[in-house]
């Protein structure tokens, strides 16, 4: 399959690349060309996880990887997953479910795909004989999914930007703990906006051209795809007995896992109503589905800093399709919001993609609520960030109660023990593998929020 920019779709380059890179040379993002809607059938049969991951994944890849090694290389990727379906279902009404994406390594929905994104790295690079550099900012769960995916590998040095106090200090011990020559730390004094602002400029560095730098932030194309899974695989499950237009609840920062849903929806022809769109009190994306403008505020702490985000690299994505995939649009579109950090959509531009969201934004103190309130009704403690989302579908189905709704349950609630103490009183039970996590030594740089800082040392590690 071929793939192109959201800044340039006249020039083409195959998955191996696209993988690899992560960001085009243009600033732009990768997308394929043709979406081969038609490839997707899936058969009732294949209610396995496995199985609709490689029908899914099979499609984008192209001929680039045999059938055969594809599929070990989904295998692999889900062993380490505390539960047999990966993803299981939990009914809690007759039309609202939770759909657990948190029984990865490292406890939040990023492993899903970050663990299939290393070894596709490690077929890429045994298979040429090559090595990358991995630069990545995390608002605290990719970077130690990213970490767990690809620690000790000889061929790749990684480097994580974290912001500084504002991620769990279970988040940052997740990451600062692993012991692998490979890896290296930086906590950034500033935000997650500051850490994705510097790696995206060390992409574009003509300086830095020449390196072999590898992204895994979820601009690179391949953690959207490996995410179409779930959404797939729940709209099967749920529909085995009688068809229902599902809609999804996302919590939503960067916007890659909503994103991800709207292809499901849009590309893949997936039984779904509406993605519902959950932010927290950093809500650029909320007020850009109710208004048409998306506008840069200041990034405000909350109690889900996964989500204290303001820019959402992948809205770009749904810029591509809201200009009817008109690039040279998208770049003077997105070249103008670099400068005035604004941008707007007429109104009824493209209304089908638009409809196909609903947006909420969800305030720390119900936040909190609706952990408690969830905690009493279900004698299940969820995340906070799972909680934004649960907020956001109580919402929708009090004006839509006929409407079936799946709530994402992005992070195990462990890794936000405080927020949770907050809630309920008491700090949820640690899995077993952390059991020791607050007494391990740390290892990690600080450094100032400084370009050219970060680019001097990273250069000096590299690979
Ligand atoms: C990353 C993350 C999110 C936000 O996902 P995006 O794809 O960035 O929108 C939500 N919840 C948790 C727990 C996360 O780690």
């Amino acid at each position: 399959m071929k793939y192109t920019s959201t800044r340039n779709n006249k020039a083409f380059i195959d998955f191996e690349s696209v993988s690899l890179k992560g960001l085009a040379a243009d600033g732009g993002l990768y997308l394929p060309k043709d979406w081969n809607t038609e490839n997707f059938k899936f058969s009732k049969k294949e209610v396995d996880f496995e199985s609709i991951a490689f029908a899914i994944i099979n499609n984008f890849v192209g001929d680039i990887i045999s059938n055969t090694d594809l599929r070990e290389i989904i295998r692999k990727s889900y062993t380490g997953f505390s539960s047999k379906k990966i993803t299981p279902l939990k009914q809690l009404e007759d039309n609202h479910w939770l759909l657990e994406l948190f029984h990865g390594p490292t406890l939040a929905f990023k492993d899903i795909a970050l663990q299939l994104l290393g070894n596709l790295f490690n077929f890429f690079l045994e298979k040429n004989n090559n090595q990358i550099n991995i630069i990545g900012a995390t608002s605290g769960d990719t970077g130690s999914a990213a970490l767990e995916a690809v620690k000790n590998n000889q061929n790749i040095n990684i480097f994580i930007l974290h912001p500084v106090n504002r991620v769990s200090d279970f988040q940052r011990r997740q990451m600062t703990t692993v012991k692998s020559s490979n890896v290296f730390n930086i906590g950034i004094k500033g935000t997650f906006d500051d850490c994705q602002y510097i790696v995206k400029k060390l992409f574009n560095d003509i300086d830095t051209k020449e390196k072999k730098f590898a992204s895994i932030n979820s601009i690179n194309w391949t953690r959207i795809m490996a995410q179409i899974t779930y959404y797939i695989y729940a709209v099967m499950q749920i529909n085995l007995c009688e068809s229902k237009k599902i809609s999804f609840s996302v919590p939503t920062g960067n916007f890659g896992d909503a994103y991800a849903g709207y292809l499901a929806k849009s590309k893949l022809n997936a039984s779904i109503e509406k993605i519902i769109i959950a932010t927290n009190e950093n809500d650029i994306l909320d007020r850009f589905f109710k208004s048409g403008k998306y506008c840069k505020s200041n990034v405000k702490s909350t109690n889900t800093p996964s989500m204290d985000i303001q820019v959402a690299s992948n809205f770009e994505r749904l810029l591509y399709d809201i200009m009817n995939e008109d690039s040279k649009q998208v770049l003077k579109i997105m070249k103008n919001f670099e400068s005035k950090n604004s941008l707007s959509i007429k109104k009824n531009t493209n209304k089908k993609i638009l409809d196909s969201f609903k947006s909420f934004s969800i305030n720390q103190k119900r936040t909190l609520e609706v952990i408690r309130n969830v905690y009493e009704k279900y004698n299940i403690i969820l995340d906070p960030h799972t909680a934004v989302g649960f907020a956001a579908s109580l919402e929708y189905l009090e004006k839509n109660e006929e409407h079936t709704v799946v709530s994402l349950a992005t992070a195990h609630p462990a890794k936000f023990s405080n927020a949770v103490l907050k809630a309920i009183g008491k700090k949820p039970i640690l899995p077993k593998k952390y059991k020791n996590i607050f007494e391990l030594e740390e290892r990690y740089e600080v450094l100032d929020n400084n370009y050219k800082l970060v680019k001097d040392f990273i250069l000096k590690n590299i690979l």
